[in-house]
């Protein structure tokens, strides 16, 4: 078996990561191949926690404005939204033999574990995939700082954020073909150069805790054990660039 560069990781999947490209809800074909890429690095002995995002089905902000309703609530329906989705995921890894548990920020006594810090580093430990769903519990954020947050508590070596594209671009590759990759940046040139890699509290939270962040696309087969490998695929964000 190789060795890890990063033995626990956190894997930042957003909804659309879910989802065919213009469609919303989940897609089958989509979840399969997430669960594939996260039962491979299982496999290879990794300590794998997801955070999943919702924005597949609701997002907080967008839908307030849509419905008419209070911000607030808006967020709420969208922490409601990653539960959906961390059930999806939860339900696809055990159907390929992977033992997991959905924890919530949002209590769910029906259908998943509440987060407790220290089971959740115990469910790891134990082999479990950990989907920490509904973010951080908190309105007015996102999942990237759900992702920050569960990655510093649980002392994960690396976040994983899976996009659409293979890293961190100086334009919208998808808009301008001449775009640009780094391959490195620190957290302070993505903060002060506005990249749109996460949120800044986010980043922020990463900085703080020194946890690298690599930025790759959830699309390139394997490209998961990749990253935990410590191949050099997408961009890497950390103190050393
Ligand atoms: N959300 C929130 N607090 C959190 C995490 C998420 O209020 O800690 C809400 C927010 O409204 C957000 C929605 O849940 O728009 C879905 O999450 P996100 O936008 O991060 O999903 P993604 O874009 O990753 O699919």
């Amino acid at each position: 078996m190789p060795e890890l560069k990063y033995k626990r990781i956190v894997l930042k999947i957003s909804g659309e990561g879910l989802r065919r490209d213009s469609g919303f809800g989940i897609d089958a074909d989509e979840l399969k191949r997430v669960g594939a890429e996260i039962k491979s690095v299982h496999d290879l002995g990794g300590e794998v926690a997801v955070v999943v995002g919702g924005g597949n089905i609701v997002r907080g902000s967008q839908i307030a404005v849509h419905a008419q309703i209070e911000e607030a609530t808006g967020h709420y329906m969208g922490m409601l939204a990653t539960i959906i989705n961390a059930l999806a995921i939860q339900d696809t890894l055990e159907s390929i033999g992977v033992p997991t548990r959905v924890q919530s920020a949002v209590n769910v006594d029906r259908v998943c574990e509440k987060f407790i810090r220290r089971r959740a580093m115990r469910h790891l430990e134990k082999g479990r995939v950990v989907i920490f769903a509904a973010g951080t519990g908190n309105p007015f954020v996102t999942t990237d700082t759900g992702a920050a947050l569960r990655a510093s508590e649980i002392n994960a070596n690396a976040v994983l954020k899976a996009t659409k594209v293979d890293g961190v671009y100086d334009s919208d590759p998808v808009k301008n073909p001449e775009a640009k990759r780094y391959t490195h940046l620190s957290y302070n040139e993505v903060i002060n150069s506005r990249l749109e890699v996460m949120d800044v509290s986010a980043i922020d939270l990463c900085q703080r805790n020194n946890i690298p962040i690599i930025v790759f696309n959830l699309r390139t087969p394997n490209g998961m054990c990749d990253v935990v490998c410590g191949k050099p695929i997408g961009t890497l964000v950390d103190s050393n660039a």
